[in-house]
């Protein structure tokens, strides 16, 4: 069953890859989405959370819901691969695998299909748009993706270009970072910049606020924890000889705690307007709120490494140590209902396969979305049967 639909597989990935979509502009896909799911005569629902796609397998007796997730957009990067199947939008591309994670949640969902009437319970296939920026998770589960019929259970996976194709990687726990950004403003008084004592220095301000904010990972983080506090973004002044009233600063806040990143949030934004006031200038701390932090749920990170070592070698499952301080939006399921997300290796040194996540000639093994398929087959039946 598995290697007849292997070089569909192929074929549905080239398809998808050479046509990438940025994210809540996935129309293409989620249409080729709906498509191959009504050919297997799967149910579909159609624009949830926006471009969002859902499947529903029903089983052949009542039972537990589980639900598979893939996203399904692309990243604002001309494509430089020298391939036949590179991509024909040009400043898009599918550089984090995107498109085999859709392609991989296709060819589960026909062999689950197939095999329904031995499921006791349902399948929910979420093919979600914007991992890459606002986030589909979230407007999906708002739009009542989790309901109807009610999920129990999520598996994720992402191709991972660091492990070998026939491998997997796990991380129980805490796997990504939570994620906020904010806009920092010091306000102070124009004068000349011979006379400063007659206006309020929004720069010497703002000096004081920098290295302040350097504290909180440094004194504030418990030392076996992990933070990062970081200003990519300063902006003011207009002259040498003018004493500057308004200066604007942008960064990221990462943290992989739940309690850090409240504790740093409510640093940052005291240190911000503290500093300011003590030093008769104004500041104003604006978080914006984006992801939380990916947290696995160890007995289902259990059954993903059960079901690797039942189908791979035994050295073949790779236990990460530490959690990445990227993002990853599968946390709202995680924070919502129980699950794991894990890793499948896709890297293949003999053909070149050896790109980062996000570079301009990323590709992946295809050899790697036959056990994507294996691996959420297994996953589905470890609860529904
Ligand atoms: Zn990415
Ligand atoms: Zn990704």
């Amino acid at each position: 069953m598995y290697d007849d639909i292997k070089n569909w597989m192929i074929d549905v990935r080239r398809d998808f890859h050479q046509n990438p979509e940025l994210g809540m502009e996935e129309v293409r896909t989620a249409k080729k989405i709906a498509s191959y799911l009504r050919e297997m005569n799967i149910e579909v629902i159609e624009g949830v959370g926006g471009t969002g796609v859902i499947g529903i397998i029903r089983g052949g007796s009542e039972g537990k819901t589980v639900a598979l997730r893939a996203d399904m957009d692309a990243l604002p990067i001309v494509d430089e691969k020298n391939v036949a199947y590179k991509s024909k939008a040009v400043g898009k591309m599918h550089a984090c695998g995107h498109d085999a994670h859709v392609t991989i949640l296709l060819g589960t969902a026909k062999v689950l299909n197939d095999s329904k009437k031995e499921l006791k319970g349902n399948v929910k296939l979420i093919f979600q748009p914007a991992e890459e920026t606002t986030g589909g998770a979230k407007p999906m589960i708002e739009a009542g993706v989790l309901e109807n019929p009610s999920v129990d259970a999520i598996f994720g996976l992402h191709v991972e270009p660091e492990i070998g194709t026939g491998a997997i990687g796990i991380k129980y726990g805490k796997a990504y970072a939570a994620s906020d950004m904010f806009d920092l403003i010091v306000s102070g008084k124009s004068s000349h910049g011979a006379y400063p004592h007659s206006g309020i220095d929004a720069i010497a301000v703002a000096a004081n606020v920098i290295t302040a904010l350097q504290t909180i990972v440094g004194r504030n983080v418990d030392p076996r924890d992990s933070a990062v506090v970081s200003i990519g973004m300063i902006n003011g002044g207009s002259a040498r000889n003018i004493i500057c009233n308004h200066i604007e600063m942008r960064g990221i806040i990462r943290t992989l705690n739940p309690k850090t990143r409240e504790m740093v949030l409510h640093r940052a934004k005291g240190i911000v307007e503290n500093i300011c006031d003590s030093m008769g200038a104004r500041g104003e701390f604006i978080r914006h709120e984006s992801y939380p932090s990916l947290i696995n749920h160890e007995s289902y990170v259990d059954i993903v490494k059960n079901n690797g070592e039942k189908l791979l070698r035994k050295d073949k499952i790779i236990a990460i140590e530490e959690a990445s301080m990227g993002v990853e939006d599968f946390a709202y399921f995680l924070e919502k209902i129980p699950g794991a997300f894990y890793f499948l290796g896709c890297r293949n040194e003999e053909k070149g396969i050896v790109h980062p996540l996000h570079n301009c000639l990323f590709d992946i093994d295809e050899e790697c979305l036959l056990i994507g398929v294996r691996m959420q087959v297994e996953n589905v039946k470890s609860i529904l049967i």
